[in-house]
């Protein structure tokens, strides 16, 4: 009797569990009616946010790049690219026409006191970098000036191309004496405390430099997306569109806009309590709120609150362990690892939750239940990340809708070839993220449509984009060959 008692026990608590987890995929849901109003959200607030300063959550904030590559840059050039979880350094040499372009490139961590330090250590940590791997390379002491284009992945409010003031920090860094700081000058400074005859001829954010390297690659490419550690979007603007500035005026017509898409808020998007009591205990409450549903630095850290919940409310993971309290225990990656653990006991999963959450021992029904969440967890992620992309097609009549002429049947629709860049872990290392970002870009705008929109992912584009951008921004870009 007692054997049948504990079964009965077990059973209700197992029920209870999958009641969190129906809570959860409910919460999560992201139908493709529900995915048409984030993108009409996402367009509505582009153009809320051009038309005024503070207009919406979306900044659209001015990039002063008015002119894309295009492949006639000559030159040698540096770029160093700072934002995420590595540190970036890198070279190129550019021939004066377009080729494939293959950059010395050479990447650390950044070291995580200086991610909260004060601001005259980081940058001299980086120009320190930056002299070792000039010296691999060149000569230090050369009297021709070299020219770096310095992407800073974060919010800025630019001054002009090449200079700009931070907005605020995201992603965990948060060095208080920066608010306010000019980004470029305070590189500079450190660039000349070290001795280093060098430049910063353009300051961009990542997506800026990947919507020029992948211009640079494909002259269809329109908007650029990151989607890694954190997220965000840019794209090419017409200027008399970016109503906050009036008299704005570019040869081109045109400027890119950094939209700084994760801060975008929406009430038609689904959010779980796991969402808000996340937001709730980060550095910066109330910020970022499509960026902590979307990006690497959140994903696993909702997947463990879920876990969380499941193991205080049941004993399917045994008794609770006290890792499944400590904040970002379960990286992303790792998440990825168990969400696309192919082996049938699932090994991987076992694993990770053993090493990492100190988690032993689970029955195989549980461990697939950590995969669902994670699956729920990332498809909506990268379901709401599509429904972005479509809100810029869409803003900038790139969607198919505005071709659609009186009654004619869908095949009639006139629509571009239009291609968006994209970069960042979560899209090139997640194949379950990038397959379902795939599919929902193909249910929202219809496979008619889907087909004319080409997703082209850039390598190192945030950082050669920078350098091609200091190349075709700067007057010196012919007398610079060394
Ligand atoms: C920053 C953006 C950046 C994005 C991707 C966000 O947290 O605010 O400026 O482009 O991360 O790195
Ligand atoms: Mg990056």
């Amino acid at each position: 009797a007692l054997v049948v008692g504990r079964r009965v026990r077990s059973r209700r608590k197992w029920k209870r569990v999958v009641g969190v987890l129906k809570e959860l995929e409910e919460s999560c849901e992201t139908t493709v009616g529900r995915l048409k109003q984030v993108v009409d959200a996402m367009a509505v607030e582009m153009h809320a946010g051009l038309a005024s300063e503070g207009g919406s959550k979306l900044k659209m904030l001015l990039t002063f790049v008015d002119s894309l590559p295009s492949g006639s840059e000559k030159g040698i050039f540096y770029a160093l690219d700072l934002g995420g979880t590595n540190f970036r350094v890198l070279r190129v040499e550019l021939g004066g026409q377009r080729s494939d372009l293959d950059p010395d490139v050479e990447q650390q961590p950044i070291p995580e006191q200086l991610m909260t330090g004060r601001s005259e250590d980081l940058f001299d940590f980086i120009a320190s970098s930056l002299y070792q791997f000039v010296e691999k390379n060149d000569s230090v002491q050369s009297p021709i000036t070299k020219l770096l284009g310095f992407t800073f992945s974060f919010p800025v409010k630019q001054t002009s191309v090449s200079s700009g003031v931070l907005i605020k920090w995201t992603k965990g860094f948060a060095i208080r004496d920066m608010a306010e700081k000019e980004v470029a000058g305070a590189l500079q400074q450190a660039l000349t405390r070290k001795g280093l005859n060098m430049r910063v001829s353009v300051l961009v954010n990542d997506t800026v430099g990947t919507l020029a390297l992948g211009h640079y690659h494909d002259a269809d490419t329109v908007a650029a997306v990151i989607i890694g550690t954190g997220t965000n979007a840019c794209y090419w603007e017409r200027t008399d569109a970016i109503i906050k500035c009036q008299g704005l005026l570019t040869t081109s017509g045109g400027m890119v806009v950094n939209m700084e898409w994760g801060n975008f808020w929406s009430s038609h998007l689904p959010r779980t309590s796991y969402d808000v009591k996340l937001d709730a205990e980060s550095p910066n409450p109330n910020d970022q709120g499509f960026e902590k549903m979307i990006s690497g630095m959140y994903l696993g850290d909702i997947v463990r609150r879920v876990i969380l919940r499941m193991s205080e409310e049941s004993d399917v993971f045994g008794p609770v362990s006290s890792r499944l309290y400590v904040p970002f225990t379960l990286r992303t990656p790792l998440m990825a690892a168990m969400h696309e653990d192919d082996s049938p006991e699932l090994t991987q999963v076992a694993r990770i939750l053993k090493d990492f959450l100190d988690i032993p021992d689970i029955p195989l029904k549980a461990r697939k239940l950590v995969v669902k969440i994670c699956d729920v967890v990332t498809r909506r992620a990268a379901r709401l990340a599509a429904a972005g992309i479509v809100g810029i097609l869409k803003k900038i009549g790139r969607d198919g809708s505005g071709g659609i002429t009186g009654g004619r049947s869908r095949s009639d629709i006139k629509m571009r070839r239009t291609a968006v860049a994209v970069e960042g872990s979560l899209y090139t290392q997640y194949t379950m993220f990038r397959e379902y970002l795939h599919e929902a870009l193909n249910e929202i705008l219809g496979e008619d449509i889907a087909r004319h929109v080409v997703i082209i992912v850039t390598e190192d584009g945030s950082g050669t984009g920078a350098a091609l951008l200091a190349a075709s921004h700067s007057s010196e870009n012919v007398n610079n060959i060394q």
